[in-house]
C-alpha cells in the first residue's frame, strides 16, 4: 500500500480522461456512456471536487460487480406533461442519467421557460454543479436538490449518529459576457468523499465536522470508515439540517423516490434529484437581470476584502489543473489501478511522481 502522505502523482487531463473511459469500456460501458462518466469523473478533479472525481471509479467498479450500477441503462420518462417530466433511472450511470435527464429538461423550458424535472433511482450521479453547468450553458437558471440513498453518513443536528445522506443542493445562474454562478455543496460539514481523501492522505479533518461511533466530536478521519461508523455534522449546525431535511424530501419524496429509511447494508449509492430549470428570456427579465447580477457582483466586491463569487473557486482550479495536471494521492491511484485491473484494463497512462 502507497503511504498516505507520499505527494500526488499528477496526469494530464486527456490521458486521465482516456484511461477511466478505457477502464468503462473494458467493464462493460458502451463508448458514449464510458466518455460521459469520464468527461464528468475528470471535470469534476479540474474543479478541485476531488471528492467527485476519478477517486469515485474503484466504488462504481466495485457498484458494476455487484450489480447496483446497471451498465448502459437508457433513461426512460414515466410522465411528461410539458412542465412535469419524471425520468426513471432504475440505477443506471448517474452521470449519463442526470446528463439526458438535464437534457430534456433544458430542451423543454427553452421552449416554454420553465421545467420541472424529477430523476428518479439513479445510480450516483457524481457532482451536481456539472447540471448546472449544463443549464447555464443553455442560457437557464436551475436549481437542484439531491438526496443520497446509501450507508447513512451524516447525523442530523442534535442526533449522535448517521441517519441521512450528504444530500447536496446547487444553484447555476447565467451571465452574459461574464462565466455563470456555480453555487453547489453538499449539506454535511464535508462530502464523505472529501473524508475520504483526507482518510487516504492521512490528514485529519476540521473541527465540528465528525462525530465518532460514540457521538463524540472526533478530528480523526478514519472514524467515518470504521465500524461501528461515526458520523459527519451537518453544515452551519440547525441551517445545514433543515437544508438536508428539504432536498431528501423534495430531491426524492416529492418526486417518488427512495429515501433514506433504513440502514442500508450494501454498497449502493442512489441518488435521485429535482431540477427546476427557469428561462429569464422567457420570463422577459434577461436583460435587466443580467444588468442586476453586475450591479449586485461589483457592490459585493466593493465591500473590502477579497469577495468571490460561487463558481470562482472551481475556475481558478481548473486554470492551474489544466496547466499542471490532475494530482491524485498515491492512495487513491493505487485504488484506481486495482480496479481497472480488476476489469482486465491494464494499459496505465503516464503519471508524473
Ligand atoms: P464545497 O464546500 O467545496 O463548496 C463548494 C461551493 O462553494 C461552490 O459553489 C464554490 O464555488 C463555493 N465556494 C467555495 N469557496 C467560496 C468562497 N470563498 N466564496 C464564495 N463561494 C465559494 O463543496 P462540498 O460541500 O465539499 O461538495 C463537493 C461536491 O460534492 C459538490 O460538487 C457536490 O455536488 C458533491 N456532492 C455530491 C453528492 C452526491 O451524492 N452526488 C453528495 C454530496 C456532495
Amino acid at each position: 500500500m502507497a503511504k498516505p502522505d507520499a505527494a500526488p502523482v499528477r496526469i494530464a487531463e486527456a490521458a486521465l480522461r482516456d484511461y477511466v473511459a478505457a477502464i468503462f469500456a473494458a467493464a462493460g460501458s458502451e463508448p458514449r456512456e464510458a466518455g460521459l462518466i469520464a468527461d464528468h469523473l475528470v471535470a469534476a478533479n479540474l474543479a478541485g471536487h476531488d471528492s467527485h472525481g476519478v477517486g469515485m471509479l474503484p466504488a462504481y467498479i466495485r457498484n458494476v460487480g455487484l450489480g447496483e450500477l446497471k451498465l448502459n441503462q437508457r433513461l426512460s420518462t414515466a410522465l411528461d406533461t410539458g412542465g412535469l417530466i419524471l425520468c426513471d433511472a432504475a440505477r443506471g450511470a448517474g452521470q449519463v442519467m442526470g446528463h439526458d435527464a438535464m437534457a430534456l429538461g433544458i430542451a423543454r423550458a427553452r421552449e416554454t421557460g420553465l421545467c420541472l424535472v424529477g430523476l428518479r433511482d439513479s445510480h450516483h450521479i457524481g457532482r451536481i454543479g456539472t447540471y448546472a453547468e449544463q443549464a447555464v450553458a443553455a442560457g437557464l437558471v436551475s436549481l437542484h436538490f439531491v438526496n443520497v440513498v446509501s450507508e447513512p453518513a451524516v447525523a442530523p443536528f442534535g442526533g449522535r449518529s448517521a441517519r441521512v445522506g450528504t444530500n447536496p443542493i446547487a444553484i447555476g445562474i447565467p451571465r452574459d459576457g461574464e462565466p455563470p454562478i456555480v453555487v453547489d455543496f453538499a449539506t454535511s460539514r464535508w462530502a464523505v468523499g472529501k473524508v475520504r481523501v483526507a482518510n487516504n492522505k492521512g490528514e485529519p479533518v476540521p473541527p465540528g465536522t465528525l462525530l465518532d461511533a460514540e457521538g463524540q466530536p472526533t478530528l480523526d478521519a478514519s472514524a467515518l470508515f470504521a465500524s461501528p461508523k461515526g458520523a459527519l455534522l451537518p453544515f452551519g449546525e440547525h441551517k445545514g439540517w433543515c437544508l438536508s431535511l428539504a432536498a431528501e424530501l423534495l430531491g426524492a419524496a416529492l418526486i417518488g423516490g427512495p429515501v433514506q429509511s433504513h440502514p442500508k447494508a450494501d454498497e449502493r449509492i442512489v441518488n435521485s434529484m429535482l431540477t427546476i430549470l427557469i428561462s429569464p428570456e422567457r420570463l422577459g427579465t434577461a436583460p435587466a437581470f443580467q444588468d442586476s447580477i453586475g450591479d449586485f457582483a461589483a457592490w459585493v466586491r466593493d465591500g473590502g476584502g477579497e469577495v468571490l463569487l460561487p463558481g470562482e473557486p472551481e475556475r481558478a482550479r481548473r486554470a492551474e489543473r489544466q496547466r499542471d495536471g490532475i494530482p491524485v494521492d498515491p492512495v487513491t491511484w493505487a485504488q484506481i489501478v486495482e480496479a481497472a485491473e480488476s476489469v482486465g484494463c491494464t494499459a496505465r497512462p503516464e503519471a508524473r511522481g
